[in-house]
């Protein structure tokens, strides 16, 4: 029986995860398909169910579902717990477990970006979605004294900040609203700028290239484009810059040992991803499902944090 990994999310086709962990399974002799599966919200809970089938190793979920997803497995580890997002799910017999590699995967990427400088201690970060949680937990227990969230919808930014209020208890946490002035004043205070919009994704940029100012470390966690405009414009301001390719190598290469029990392959993950920046992604299996219906909450409770 070949076995199965899916990514869900809503849209899929741009990832580039598809083609670096097919690339992981072929290397290693793993008899395992990795296949695309683009699911609206409304669609998630069948989606998630169909994985406890015997054929599935796991899967990654992605934009929009990562909050989504938390009330529909079984378990959480405790970080995916704190966190409140859950990027892979690996099985236990017919449980679900929800994890967040992303925490590891980023982290791998911000001393890559920070390199022999000393780790900043004041971050600004744009987004309150699913990547953020992950971002925001990984700067709070790096011993950031600062981080200020900026978010199209403040109140989402609020409810993130309040969901971290305890562990946050040490450190100054805030929200602010999205005001090109507020935003002038945090960068010129801050030392890093981390982008965890999805904005960009389409070539957009969510900051006036003005706005930053030319020792800032800038990270977008977008990787396709492997150059967003947000970069573009940081790279030309004096920036250090950085995709979000690392950690898209580290939190794939964590999530591939939680579905087989191997060392990842990470030179060979790293390989695809070059050929994938070069060619864009392989082609995959993308199944597209219903794209009619409308977003829904699940009105689910959570389940209880792994041990
Ligand atoms: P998500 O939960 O759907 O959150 C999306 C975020 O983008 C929200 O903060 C949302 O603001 C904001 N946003 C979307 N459209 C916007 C617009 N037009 N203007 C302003 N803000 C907008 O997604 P996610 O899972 O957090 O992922 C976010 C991004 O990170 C994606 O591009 C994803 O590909 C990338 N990512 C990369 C990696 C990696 O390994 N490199 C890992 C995880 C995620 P509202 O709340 O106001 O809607």
């Amino acid at each position: 029986m070949t076995n199965r990994v899916v990514l869900i999310g809503h849209p899929v086709a741009h990832s580039f995860s598809g083609g670096m962990q097919q690339a992981a399974f072929d290397a290693l002799d793993i008899d395992a398909r990795y296949e695309l599966w683009d699911r609206r919200t409304s669609e998630l809970p069948d989606a998630i169910a169909e994985l406890r089938g015997d054929d599935f190793l796991g899967a990654n979920i992605t934009i929009p579902h990562k909050e989504h997803v938390v009330p529909l497995v079984d378990k959480l580890t405790e970080e995916a717990q704190a966190i409140g997002a859950v990027n892979v799910i690996s099985r236990d017999g017919k449980r679900l477990i929800g994890h967040n590699t992303d925490v590891a995967g980023f982290k791998a990427a911000l001393d890559k970006l920070v390199g022999r400088q000393k780790m900043p201690r004041h971050a600004v970060v744009l987004g309150a979605g699913g990547a953020a949680r992950a971002v925001v937990y990984a700067l709070i227990t790096e011993g950031f004294q600062r981080v200020v969230v900026f978010n199209r919808h403040l109140h989402r930014a609020e409810g993130m900040v309040r969901h971290f209020g305890r562990s946050a208890a040490h450190m100054d946490l805030r929200a602010m609203p999205w005001h090109e002035s507020v935003l002038e004043a945090e960068l010129a205070k801050g030392k890093i700028l981390i982008n965890c919009t999805s904005l960009g994704l389409a070539g957009e940029t969510p900051i006036p290239a003005e706005l930053l100012p030319p020792d800032l470390l800038v990270m977008d966690l977008i990787y396709n484009p492997p150059v967003s405009q947000l970069l573009k414009d940081a790279a030309a301001a004096g920036c250090t810059t950085a995709s979000g390719e690392q950690m898209l190598l580290q939190q794939g290469a964590k999530s591939f040992e939680l579905w087989t029990g191997k060392p990842a392959p990470l030179q060979v993950m790293q390989a695809e991803l070059d050929r994938a920046r070069e060619q864009g992604p392989r082609q995959l299996p993308i199944d597209m499902g219903s794209t009619a219906l409308p977003p829904a909450d699940s009105g689910a409770g959570s389940p209880a944090p792994l041990g």
